[in-house]
């Protein structure tokens, strides 16, 4: 029996590549089963000191995603004895990643993307998973999609229950059991009771935090002690009735050395310009997102805590004056232009390849493996979706061998 824990990006792929090949496969997911439409009310609650959004329900983080799929760290994982080559192109046509077509390109990208072009940036319309015929470009792909047009991670999970998974909601995972160094069940926590459940192979896909918690109660107490989240912030001003907020979101990329830039609305840069006649319409604004130094970390008391180094606030300096020339080559008032708070949304790192895992993301203990966002050894400052898939049918092969 394989038991799988969480169904975001690592978990779910797993589950349906296993139990398509007639593997018996249990998944365990923490969160209920949900439509999309509703995911938005399943964001996780953090503490004050860091703005982190993750999210627990089926399909984790990925069904509020943008459905982004970029390749990152390729070249990276070389150095850890990780070739990803193959499995990206699988999980490319798996979920259909291509640019979307101009009929979703809406004014505010595109003004985005023109402005990218003339200051001579690495400038394209960003690779997605969506499907236009069904895409209403509603510009609510954060919330879940009203519309089911988005990839999610509960695709697959539905695909491995059709192909005879066991699935148990609600059914938080807490400790991995071992017999003789190796990892032989699962304990976790349905309906107030504690239950157990036998596993030859249990993958841990719970996310950076989520993994970190069931590793150490497992007693790799080393798990959670480094921590990157890619930070990000929108930035943004008044192009009047520009209407961008209605539009796919994060439908074009341009990419710097130290920072990626997309079009993404946040209701928080209107509510910086002190002027009432301003509405959500009105506002273009763009996300800066950046890789940071691993030097955050999960405390003893499960407190995320996070660090920002010269580096970190040096990236994202050099990310924002650039969205602040594309937003003005654009046609937004510059005397409007602020930002948001600065907040993290890829949790990564509690449990890195080379570190915690190896390079067949197995743990010190035999048949315990770990497959999410925790082991990416680096903060890939890009988003890591198609790097967690890859790696996780590089995981699902290896596994079925
Ligand atoms: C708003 C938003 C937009 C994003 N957009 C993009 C994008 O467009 N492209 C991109 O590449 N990335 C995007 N990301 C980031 C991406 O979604 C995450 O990096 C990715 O989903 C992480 O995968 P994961 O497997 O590590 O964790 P998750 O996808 O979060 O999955 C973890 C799963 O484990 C479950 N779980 C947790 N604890 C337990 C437990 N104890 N027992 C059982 N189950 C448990 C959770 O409920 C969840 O289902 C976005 C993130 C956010 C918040």
């Amino acid at each position: 029996m394989y038991v799988i824990i969480g169904t975001g990006a690592g978990g779910a792929i797993i589950a349906r590549e296993l139990a398509k090949n007639n593997l018996p496969v249990t998944i365990l997911e923490k969160g209920p089963y949900i439509k999309s439409k509703d995911a938005f009310n399943y964001y996780d609650k953090y503490n004050e000191t860091v703005d982190l959004l993750t999210t627990t329900c089926i399909g984790g983080a990925t069904i509020v995603s943008m459905s982004n799929m970029v390749r990152a760290l390729d070249e990276e994982l070389l150095d850890y004895g990780v070739d990803l080559s193959e499995a990206y192109r699988y999980v490319e046509e798996l979920v259909g990643v291509h640019q979307l077509d101009d009929s979703h390109i809406g004014k505010g990208t595109q003004a985005f993307l023109d402005a990218g072009e003339e200051l001579g940036l690495n400038t394209m319309k960003m690779p997605k998973a969506i499907r236009e015929e069904d895409c209403i470009q509603c510009g609510k792909c954060a919330f879940g999609c009203p519309a089911d047009a988005k990839w999610s991670g509960k695709d697959f999970v539905d695909e491995a229950v059709e192909a005879g998974a066991t699935l148990i909601t609600e059914a938080e995972a807490t400790e991995i059991m071992t017999e003789n160094d190796a990892a032989c069940g699962v304990k976790y926590i349905k309906d107030n009771q504690e239950q157990i459940i036998k596993a030859d192979k249990v993958i841990l896909s719970a996310g950076a935090i989520g993994s970190t918690f069931i590793l150490r109660n497992t007693g790799i107490s080393e798990a959670g002690r480094e921590l990157f989240f890619d930070p990000f912030v929108s930035v943004g001003g008044y192009l009047k009735d520009v209407n961008f907020n209605t539009e796919v979101q994060m439908a074009g990329l341009v990419i710097g050395e130290n920072f990626v830039l997309s079009p993404h609305f946040s209701s928080f840069i209107r509510a910086n310009i002190p002027d009432d006649n301003v509405t959500d319409n009105d506002i273009l604004s763009i996300m800066v997102k950046t890789p940071d130094e691993a030097k955050g970390y999960i405390d003893d008391d499960g407190e995320v805590v996070k660090i920002n180094t010269i580096q970190d606030i040096r990236y994202l300096a050099e990310g924002t004056a650039t969205a602040g020339f594309i937003l003005e080559k654009a046609g937004v008032d510059p005397n409007t232009i602020g930002s948001t708070v600065y907040r993290g949304a890829h949790p990564g790192g509690t449990a890195a390849i080379g570190k915690i895992v190896d390079s067949n993301l197995e743990t010190e203990i035999e048949n315990l493996y770990v497959c999410d966002a925790s082991v990416l050894p680096i903060s890939p400052g890009k988003p890591p979706i198609l790097t967690i898939l890859a790696l996780a049918k590089m995981l699902a092969d290896h596994l079925k061998n």
